[in-house]
C-alpha cells in the first residue's frame, strides 16, 4: 500500500500540475485575445530603453472588424515620464488605445512608437516588458496569491512582493486569510471582489515596476477610501513614469500633462484641466456634472453616518 500510495501521490501532483498549466495557457490566450496574429518581424530586436520613454501616437486609425472602424485618426504624444489622461463615455475606444499600445493587435493606419521605435519593428515581449497594465477587468490565474502578485517576475522576494501588496492595500487582507500569501485564489481558490482582484494587479504592476504605465479605469472597483489611497500611490508610482490614465472620475486627471476627450472613437477635446474648463465644452460639462454628484453622495455619507 505504501509503495502505491507515493507514485499515486506523486502522479496527482504531476496531474494538477499539468491541469494548472494549461489553465493558465487558456486563460494567456483569453487575456492575449487575438495575440498570435500578431508576429515580430523577422529581424525584429529589443526595444532599447535609457529611462522612461515618449510614447507617440500618430495619425493611428484601427478596426477590430474591417467594416466597422473604432479610432480614427488619433494623434498625441506622451512625452518621457508625463502622464496623459483619457476620458470620455463607455465605447469612445479608451481601452483600444491602451490595447494597441500593448501591441494586442496592429494599426491599420499610423504608427505608434516608444522612444522613436515603432513597436511593430521590435520584439512583442520586450514591448510588454517595458509597459505595466492595470486592466479594467483582472483575470487571476489559478493559484496562489503570491505567484498572482509577482506574475512575470519570478525572482521576486517575499519581502518585495509583500511591499508591493502594502502599497495596493491588500496586505492586511492576504494576512488575514488561512494560508496568507500562500492562499490560493481564482476559480477554484478563494473568491475575490473585483476591488481585491484590481488590487492584486495594482500590486503586480507596482512590482514590475516598468517605465511605462497604463492605469485603464484602474481603481474603478474600489470604495471611494481605498480609490483615494490608492490613487495617491499610484500617483507617487507614477512620478518620472510615462503614463496612459484612463479615468472615469475626473478627479484623477486635474494634473495631467494633457487630457484627451474622446467620443467615437476620435479626439474631440484635448488640453490640460485649466485650458479644457476654459474651453467650457464636453470636458467642462462633465466635470461640473461630477462635482455635483460628488457634492451630493458626500452629503448622503454625512447624513446617514449621523
Ligand atoms: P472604452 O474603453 O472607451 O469603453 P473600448 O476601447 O473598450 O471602449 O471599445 C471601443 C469599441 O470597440 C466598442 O464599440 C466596443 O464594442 C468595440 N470592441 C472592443 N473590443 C472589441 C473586440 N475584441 N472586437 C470587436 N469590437 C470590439
Ligand atoms: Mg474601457
Amino acid at each position: 500500500m505504501i509503495q502505491l500510495y507515493i507514485p499515486l501521490n506523486f502522479l496527482g501532483v504531476l496531474y494538477r500540475e499539468i491541469k494548472q498549466s494549461l489553465t493558465d495557457l487558456d486563460k494567456m490566450f483569453v487575456l492575449m485575445d487575438r495575440e498570435r496574429e500578431v508576429a515580430d518581424a523577422p529581424a525584429a530586436t529589443a526595444l532599447a530603453l535609457q529611462g522612461a520613454p515618449d510614447v507617440v501616437f500618430d495619425h493611428v486609425s484601427f478596426a477590430y472588424e474591417s467594416d466597422r472602424p473604432i479610432l480614427q485618426d488619433i494623434s498625441f504624444t506622451i512625452p518621457a515620464g508625463k502622464t496623459v489622461a483619457v476620458v470620455g463615455p463607455s465605447g469612445s475606444g479608451k481601452s483600444t488605445l491602451a490595447r494597441l499600445m500593448f501591441r494586442f493587435y496592429d494599426v491599420q493606419q499610423g504608427n505608434i512608437c516608444i522612444a522613436g521605435q515603432d513597436i511593430r519593428q521590435v520584439t512583442q515581449s520586450s514591448v510588454r516588458r517595458a509597459l505595466g497594465i492595470v486592466p479594467q477587468d483582472t483575470v487571476l490565474f489559478n493559484d496562489t496569491v503570491a505567484y498572482n502578485i509577482a506574475y512575470g517576475q519570478p525572482g521576486a522576494s517575499q519581502s518585495q512582493i509583500e511591499e508591493a501588496a502594502r502599497a495596493a492595500r491588500i496586505h492586511d487582507f492576504i494576512a488575514s486569510t488561512p494560508k496568507a500569501y500562500q492562499t490560493s485564489v481564482g476559480e477554484r481558490g478563494l473568491k475575490l471582489s473585483g476591488g481585491e482582484k484590481q488590487r492584486v494587479a495594482i500590486a503586480r504592476t507596482l512590482l514590475k515596476n516598468p517605465p511605462i504605465l497604463v492605469f485603464d479605469e484602474a481603481t474603478s472597483a474600489l470604495d471611494s477610501a481605498n480609490e483615494r489611497a490608492i490613487q495617491a500611490e499610484l500617483a507617487s508610482v507614477a512620478q518620472n513614469k510615462t503614463t496612459l490614465v484612463i479615468a472615469h472620475r475626473l478627479s484623477t486627471v486635474v494634473d495631467a500633462h494633457e487630457i484627451l476627450v474622446m467620443e467615437s472613437g476620435r479626439i474631440i477635446e484635448r488640453g490640460n484641466h485649466a485650458a479644457l474648463l476654459a474651453q467650457q465644452g464636453r470636458y467642462a460639462s462633465m466635470w461640473s456634472m461630477q462635482q455635483n454628484a460628488e457634492v451630493s453622495h458626500s452629503s448622503v455619507a454625512t447624513s446617514s453616518a449621523t
